[in-house]
């Protein structure tokens, strides 16, 4: 298996779209609904192609999970301590998944 930054996959128009899709679904998930405005969506908001709606996406999503840490579990070190050891492992698989 090769290990290397150019092993990289290109991303298509399809994929962020597909991306942005999974995000929204995690956001349901949660309990928001985001509307259905990527390109082409029936309430196409016309910000942006389906890569910047992933990145948008994405950064509300990590700001709601930050928000739902502090609300979850301020003042509780231990459990905060949890998040950000659970957060480096994870890191530390994605660094090795994306090289
Ligand atoms: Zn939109």
């Amino acid at each position: 298996m090769d290990a290397t930054p150019s092993a990289k996959v290109e991303v298509t128009v399809r994929d962020w779209a597909e991306g942005a899709r999974t995000v929204r679904e995690a956001f349901a998930a949660l309990g928001l609904t985001l509307p259905a405005c990527l390109p082409g969506e029936p309430e196409d908001c016309g910000h942006g192609d389906a890569r910047d709606h992933y990145a948008s996406y994405l950064g509300a999503l990590q700001g709601h999970v930050e928000s739902l840490i502090e609300a979850s579990f301020a003042g509780d070190s231990d459990a905060l301590d949890e998040v950000y050891r659970a957060r480096a492992r994870h890191r530390a698989i994605m660094d090795d998944v994306l090289g």
